[in-house]
C-alpha cells in the first residue's frame, strides 16, 4: 500500500469515528402475546425511530441509523399471526426486521423514546372497504355511461427546469384515472365533500408534477363526467403506456378506520405497487393499511402495470378534513411523483 492510500485511509479512519456517533445496535426481540393481540417488543443500545411498511403479508420495519447487533437475542412464542421473523441489514445505515404474517392483520408502531425501545402491535385486520368498491364496480362496469373521452397531456419542459430538455420521465407515459365522476359521486366525506371532485384534483396535480419532470400524461378524464370500467381499461391496454394509476378515496361505516391502502392484481404490477405504497405512506405519515392483492376490476383488467390508491379515508373526520386540504393534494400528488420515479429508476431498460 502506497504512502498516499495510507494517509487517506488514516483520514477517512479519522473522519468516520469523529463524525458520527456510534449506531444503535438492536439487541433483543420479544415476541408477546397479550389479550388477543401480538405484540414485538424490540430493544436498541440506542435512539432509533422505526418505520413500518406492510406489503400483503410480510411486515418490514425499518431502523433507520440502527444495525443488528451480533449476539442478538430474539425469543419467539406460538402465534396465529406471526410466522418467522428475523433482523437483516438492508443497508449500512439500516436495520431490517421482517415479519412473515400467516393472516391479514393491521398494525401499529410504538416507539418508546427514553428508553430505546419499539412496540409492533399486531392485530386483526378490520375493514368492509372492499365490498364497498366491489359494489361500485358491479355497477360501473358495464358501457352504460358517456363514451371515454381521454385528455392527453404533453410533457412541459421549460429549459428552466430540464437544461438538456428530458426529464427523469422523459419518454414514459402514464395513465391517471381519476375515481368516479358525473352522476357517480363515489364516497361523501363527513364534511361534505364529493370523492370524485377530490380525485380529480388530485390528479391534475399529480399530472402536473408528472409533465414537469418530462412524462406524457392521459387523463380518464378532466372534467366532471363517468365513462364506464371496461372502457376505462380497455383504453388503458391500447394505449403504449408504461403504467395505470387510478386514483380513489376511501370510505368504510367504520369511521375510527383511518390510513392509506394500495391495491393490484396482476403479478406484473407488483413492483409497481410496492414502490407507490411506500411512497405514500412515506409521504402521507398516514397509518399504514397495507398493501393489496385484490381482483378489483380496473387492476386486474389492465395488461399494463396497474395500481389504484386510496391515500386515506374519507369516512374518518380527522383524514376528510385533511384531504379537502390543498396541501395534502400536493402531498398525495408529490408522492405520486416520487413513486413514479422511483419505479422507473430501477426498471430494466
Ligand atoms: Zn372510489
Amino acid at each position: 500500500m502506497g504512502k498516499f492510500f495510507l494517509t487517506v485511509f488514516l483520514l477517512f479512519l479519522t473522519f468516520s469515528s469523529s463524525s458520527l456517533a456510534a449506531p444503535a445496535a438492536i439487541t433483543n426481540i420479544e415476541a408477546i402475546r397479550d389479550r388477543g393481540i401480538d405484540y414485538l417488543d424490540i430493544y436498541t443500545s440506542g435512539w432509533s425511530e422505526a418505520k413500518g411498511l406492510l406489503l400483503e403479508r410480510t411486515l418490514y420495519i425499518d431502523f433507520p441509523g440502527a444495525i443488528k447487533s451480533s449476539n442478538i437475542i430474539i425469543s419467539k412464542g406460538k402465534s396465529k399471526r406471526i410466522g418467522n421473523f428475523y433482523v437483516t441489514q438492508k443497508d449500512r445505515n439500516t436495520a431490517r426486521l421482517t415479519v412473515h404474517l400467516k393472516k391479514d392483520v393491521d398494525y401499529d408502531i410504538i416507539n418508546v423514546f427514553g428508553r430505546n425501545k419499539t412496540v409492533i402491535e399486531i392485530y386483526d385486520r378490520s375493514d368492509t372497504a372492499y365490498s364497498d368498491q366491489y359494489s361500485w364496480e358491479a355497477k360501473n362496469t358495464k358501457p352504460k355511461f358517456a363514451r371515454l373521452k381521454p385528455v392527453k397531456l404533453s410533457p412541459v419542459l421549460p429549459s428552466t427546469i430540464h437544461k438538456a430538455g428530458k426529464g427523469p420521465l422523459h419518454g414514459k407515459t402514464i395513465i391517471l384515472d381519476p375515481g368516479h365522476g358525473g352522476g357517480d359521486p363515489g364516497a361523501t366525506s363527513c364534511n361534505g365533500v364529493q370523492e370524485k371532485y377530490l380525485t380529480l384534483s388530485t390528479a391534475r396535480r399529480a399530472a402536473r408534477l408528472l409533465r414537469e419532470a418530462g412524462g406524457t400524461v392521459y387523463l380518464t378524464r378532466n372534467e366532471d363526467r363517468r365513462s364506464s370500467l371496461s372502457e376505462v381499461a380497455a383504453f388503458a391496454n391500447k394505449t403504449r403506456a408504461d403504467i395505470f394509476i387510478s386514483i380513489h378515496y376511501n370510505s368504510t361505516k367504520d369511521q375510527g378506520i383511518k390510513g392509506t391502502e394500495t391495491y393490484y392484481y396482476n403479478p406484473i404490477s407488483r413492483r409497481l405497487a410496492g414502490t407507490m405504497h411506500e411512497a405514500l405512506v412515506r409521504g402521507l405519515g398516514r397509518k399504514d393499511r397495507g398493501l393489496r392483492r385484490v381482483r378489483f376490476f380496473i387492476v386486474k383488467h389492465a395488461s399494463i402495470p396497474a395500481v389504484l390508491l386510496e391515500p386515506c379515508y374519507l369516512s374518518n373526520g380527522g383524514e376528510a378534513n385533511l384531504a379537502r386540504s390543498a396541501e395534502f393534494e400536493e402531498l398525495v400528488a408529490g408522492s405520486i411523483l416520487k413513486g413514479v420515479e422511483l419505479y422507473f429508476r430501477n426498471s430494466p431498460r
